[in-house]
């Protein structure tokens, strides 16, 4: 069943315990101008002591981060199923975009008549995104959809204020992304949970008997983090309308909805999308983020500064630093602009019709993963879900008391990485499988096989899985030990595996 290499694991040193004093990877002319004193010049800023850089050659130098790029599981390389992260293939016409000169070279600090085509994308996304949203405005600043929630909190705020308003409290279902409470506490308000119905979606006569005069927004993830659609979406934001609240949509989950259903016309007065989930731009590893928000003409005033004008004339397109209404800047010059470049490209490459098709195979993949290993590991829900499906292996724990986290191991085994594990909490073994559109039926139903054979192993084998995995460069670590005491610097490898002590 299994395809793939295995081979050729590397053991190395860090790059600084690498090389040889005096070996250097370039070679330069010898200087034929008169050298420069840098204190003279840097004064304070100058460098005493060289840097304390590696001393290797070039050879060494690529053969070295080469290998580390490997280490790493990447989309590139594999099926990543990890729910809620909507790890898709990014498609490489966006990085042929992104490195175009006239985009790669822009410098943040030229005069605005130098790069127009820079702006006109951005005010085309901007049109774009709006578009398939159906709300009236965007701002590309927002890094992340974390601190894209964050703008429109705080825009919800300033609204509110402008109003002569401070409600405090912002509605969080159980089912939310974990982002959620935390931006609003960052933005000093209260996050005040809430269960939603048995059916895993949000009752309204529940929001009914919690929404009071302190409410200022109630927070809804569509396609909540259990991955069904929250169909009582317009008339929730009915009633929250009603008594003077908004309603803020965590829009990470786009890709169950773009070319079906449009978050404006549901009742949604600020959401975030995230580019690096459903636009395709790269993510993971800490890698840079685009989180842009959208919200309705009431908000207008108070979106992120500076704005992009569009007007006639010479320079069609300017930034707009007078908002006198502005929540303010968050992010340093435009936001992360290369991201801009590869989702306008997806869109632009995708069309309409390209990204409607996106979403009807995320949501059939992930209700055929539903339906192909549900005898093992039943969905948690019993109702079609949207682009990633929630299973447990509850019933697998019982009989053989192998954990969850031991089946996620094992599946790296196979060459697949662990769907997200123990979460959503509502669900007791949780696995949360995400298999995006992108991937075609031969790699879900190898990864199907993988999940059978492992429920299998379970019950016959079971130690296997506890020391899962055992095919990679290192085997099971202790993840608590390695996030309090992290061993920064290399030493020989370890011969026996380190057990885990726990969870
Ligand atoms: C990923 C995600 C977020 C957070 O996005 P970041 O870009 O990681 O900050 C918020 N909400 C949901 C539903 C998500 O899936």
């Amino acid at each position: 069943m299994f395809e793939g290499a295995r081979g050729f694991q590397f053991h190395e040193k860090s790059i600084f315990e690498s090389g040889a004093p005096g070996r250097t990877g370039v070679s330069l002319a010898p200087l034929d101008v008169p050298a420069v004193n840098p204190k003279k010049h840097f004064g304070a800023f100058a460098r005493g002591v060289p840097a304390a850089l590696p001393e290797v050659s070039e050879p060494e130098v690529t053969r070295h981060f080469v290998r580390l790029s490997q280490y790493n599981f990447s989309i590139d390389t594999q099926f990543y199923p990890l729910g809620s992260c909507t790890m898709k293939f990014n498609p490489k016409v966006n990085e042929w975009a992104a490195r175009l000169r006239g985009f790669a070279q822009l410098h943040p600090y030229m005069p605005e008549s130098m790069w127009q085509g820079g702006l006109e994308l951005m005010a085309r996304l901007e049109d774009l995104l709006s578009d398939i949203v159906g709300m009236d405005h965007v701002s590309l600043q927002p890094a992340a959809g974390a601190q894209g929630e964050l703008a429109g909190l705080m825009m919800i705020r300033a609204y509110h204020q402008s109003k002569g308003r401070t409600p405090k409290k912002v509605l969080i279902p159980d089912t939310a992304h974990g982002t959620n409470p935390a931006s609003c506490a960052l933005n000093g308000l209260t996050a005040v949970p809430f269960p939603s119905g048995d059916d895993g979606i949000i009752d309204p006569a529940r929001v009914a008997a919690m929404i009071d005069d302190d409410t200022a927004a109630i927070m809804i993830t569509n396609p909540n983090t259990i991955g069904l659609f929250e169909r009582h979406l317009p008339t929730i934001s009915k009633m929250v309308h009603d008594r003077g609240a908004l309603v803020y949509g965590d829009g990470a989950n786009l890709n169950a909805l773009m070319g079906r259903a449009r978050p404006g016309d549901l009742g949604i007065d600020v959401m975030q999308f995230n580019l690096h989930k459903t636009f395709t731009t790269p993510h993971g590893g800490g890698g840079p983020g685009c989180g842009p928000v959208a919200f309705t003409k009431a908000l207008e005033p108070f979106q992120p500064s500076p704005v992009i004008r569009r007007s006639d004339g010479p320079s069609r397109y300017s930034l707009d630093y007078n908002r006198p209404h502005s929540i303010g800047r968050l992010r340093s010059f435009v936001g992360n602009f290369g991201m801009m470049v590869r989702a306008y490209a997806y869109i632009r490459e995708m069309g309409a019709e390209g990204l409607k098709a996106a979403t009807d195979l995320a949501v059939l993949n992930a209700n055929y993963v539903r339906a192909t290993i549900g005898d093992d590991y039943p969905a948690a829900f019993d109702a079609l879900c949207m682009h990633e499906v929630i299973v447990s292996d509850k019933r697998i724990q019982k009989e053989t008391g192998i954990k969850t986290l031991d089946i996620a191991k094992r599946l790296i085994d196979f060459g697949f990485h662990p769907p997200t594990v123990y979460f959503p909490l509502v669900v007791p073994g949780a696995m949360m499988i995400e298999p995006t559109e992108t991937e075609s039926k031969e790699t879900i139903d190898q990864f199907v096989a993988a999940m059978k054979q492992i429920a299998v192993e379970a019950r016959e084998n079971p130690d296997k899985l506890r020391e899962a995995p055992t095919t990679t460069r290192i085997a099971r670590l202790d993840e608590a030990r390695a996030a309090r005491k992290p061993r920064l610097r290399w030493s020989p490898p370890v011969v026996e595996a380190e057990t885990a002590a726990g969870e």
